[in-house]
């Protein structure tokens, strides 16, 4: 693996790209807004593609009458990028959002309860955090928060 700057608008579009037929089977709309400005982190490209691919993934698997997942990439007001992924899925209960990323841990018939643990891993790799947000019946947000880091002139 290499370390390489890259625009995370363009890992993001590389991975809308690549889900895009799984979603449209499912009767479900990638809308992506990624903004003008380039989101430079630093890190390995196809860990950060897979991370996208896990969250997004798990976002189609639970949206079951298909719908809309936003995904919203931006820098906050403390200047680090946000890649947030919005789904209208079932939503995860309280008292098990410790439980998620934890080995093992699925609620699907077929799960291997594996793809958070690697992605919150590569993540905490790549210096970054992820807040996870739900709501039963609403929906659930990942906000994936990455350090913003551009190549030097
Ligand atoms: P798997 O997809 O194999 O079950 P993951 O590690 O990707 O394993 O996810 C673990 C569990 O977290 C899922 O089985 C599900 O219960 C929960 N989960 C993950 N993402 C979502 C989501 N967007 N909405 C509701 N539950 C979710
Ligand atoms: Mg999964």
């Amino acid at each position: 693996y290499e370390l390489t700057h890259m625009d995370i608008r363009t890992v993001m579009s590389d991975t809308i790209t690549l889900l895009d037929a799984q979603a449209i089977l499912h009767d479900i709309t990638i809308e992506a807004s990624l903004g003008e400005e380039t989101l430079w982190a630093h890190g390995v490209e196809n860990q950060l593609k897979q991370v996208f691919i896990n969250v997004i993934k798990n976002a189609i698997e639970v949206m079951m009458d298909g719908g809309v997942i936003k995904v919203t990439c931006l820098l906050d007001e403390i200047g680090r990028i946000i890649v947030r992924i919005a789904d209208r899925g079932p939503g995860i209960a309280h008292d098990q959002l410790a439980k998620i990323g934890q080995p093992f841990y699925t609620t699907k018939e077929k799960g291997t309860g594996l793809g958070l643990m690697v992605t919150y891993k590569i993540v905490d790799n790549h210096h970054g955090s992820i807040e996870v947000s739900s709501r039963i019946g609403e929906g659930t947000t990942f906000d994936i928060l990455l350090p913003y880091h551009a190549p030097r002139e």
